[in-house]
């Protein structure tokens, strides 16, 4: 049968097929930009304690890029087509340093910067793959290796606790102040969720909630992304646990329904992947995303519920390994679906300017980090043309 519903023309994605779609997507570059390690969200370390966090649901626009083709997927007028996302995407390199310190930079190869010969040039990229080749050459697998890059998946969080302004200290315990005005430097610091620390003692000004930056790569991601999808039997507009009915997947383009949960046969796995993924519909041939067709037990305007729509308890546990500093991330509470508490105002509802505070660094920055990019067997500072990259 075919559901009547109004079409926006196919493309349209849901949350879980927006972010999903991301995991398949090589990120991008452009621009300059501030510190990009200023006001960043970590999670704590360990068991012992855990942060409230609420993630923001941003609106950011990431080109669709045709993996097939390694190409940007164009519209008749030759624009580039780009998807709407609740979180941003970018490349970071990391290099170590022998004394255990490290430096970053923001990846300006762009967003083909994974396909080889389509990346713009960027100093990070050509250290990156200068080693990897020289261990080839060589068959050492471990030297040189000081680079790492890594795929980012960046989101605002609002950090649900009292925070202070307190000034900056130096090395010396003296406040920070500006050459220019004489005015100290503050930064926003979290005190502890009763408000009954040193901070509230210290008499400090006091807000409700701070609202941070919080980057992750691939396996931190998948983790939200997975825990998200538990979270699809709640409705978020009624805010009933367990309230959504699945009726049907459809397709976008002519309403067939490709899948009715009343008769299907397919595996849970089958049918996660057609939520996730585009599929041909049978009757019309439009290959695209599917419309999920729901219903709820306990009101008329049904919509699942996702990441965006909890307090989440977070933490992060090292994954072990004693030279590994990889962490899971535990998400230890999901308490909603609800609205945020009120006493987060409205300025802690908005997301931040991802893409501006975690803009590409400009090479002249790259070179200061890293030096100038090597010189044996690659053309200085070309796209990663002759490199050999997979
Ligand atoms: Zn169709
Ligand atoms: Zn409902």
């Amino acid at each position: 049968m075919a559901f009547g519903k109004d079409r926006e023309g196919i493309g349209r994605m849901n949350l879980r097929q927006q972010m999903r779609r991301s995991t398949k997507r090589p990120p991008r570059g452009t621009g300059g930009g501030a510190p990009h390690y200023v006001n960043q969200y970590r999670p704590p370390k360990g068991a012992a304690g855990t942060d409230t966090i609420r993630i923001i649901r941003g609106e950011y626009q990431i080109p669709r890029i045709d993996l097939d083709r390694r190409d940007f997927v164009r519209d008749a007028n030759g624009e580039i087509v780009h998807d709407s996302a609740p979180h941003w995407q970018y490349v970071s390199y990391y290099k170590h340093q022998p004394d255990g310190s490290g430096k970053s930079c923001i990846s300006t190869e762009g967003w083909l910067g994974a396909f080889k010969g389509k990346a713009e040039p960027c100093i990070a990229a050509d250290w990156y793959w200068w080693e990897w080749r020289k261990r080839n050459e060589t068959g050492n697998k471990t030297s040189p290796k000081s680079f790492r890059r890594s795929e980012q998946y960046a989101l605002t969080v609002l950090v649900m606790a009292p925070f202070y302004k307190v000034p900056q200290m130096d090395a010396q315990g003296n406040i920070k102040k500006n050459d220019k005005t004489g005015q100290p430097y503050y930064n926003w610091v979290k005190g502890s969720k009763r408000g009954n620390d040193e901070f509230a003692a210290g008499g400090f000004e006091r807000k409700e909630g701070h609202l941070q930056h919080w980057s992750m790569g691939f396996g931190h991601w998948n983790t939200l992304l997975d825990f998200s999808d538990t979270l699809s039997r709640d409705c978020r507009s009624c805010h009933t646990q367990n309230a959504i009915e699945d009726i049907a997947l459809i397709c976008q383009e002519c309403g067939e329904a490709v899948v009715e949960f009343a008769t299907t046969g397919l595996s849970e796995e089958d049918l996660a992947k057609m939520r996730a993924e585009e599929v041909t519909c049978q009757a019309c041939r439009t290959h695209g995303y599917l419309d999920d067709v729901i219903g709820c037990t306990s009101c008329s305007n049904p919509e699942r519920a996702t990441i965006f729509d909890y307090d989440l308890e977070v933490h992060t546990v090292a994954t072990g390994g004693d030279n590994s500093n990889q962490t899971n991330l535990m998400i230890a509470r999901a308490i909603g679906p609800k609205s945020i508490d009120a006493i987060y105002g409205e300025d802690m509802r908005k997301p931040l300017d991802l893409p501006k505070i975690l803009a590409p660094t400009p090479l002249a920055t790259q070179e200061q980090i890293f030096g100038k990019p090597p010189e044996d067997d690659t053309p200085v500072r070309q796209p990663v043309t002759t490199g050999s990259r997979a």
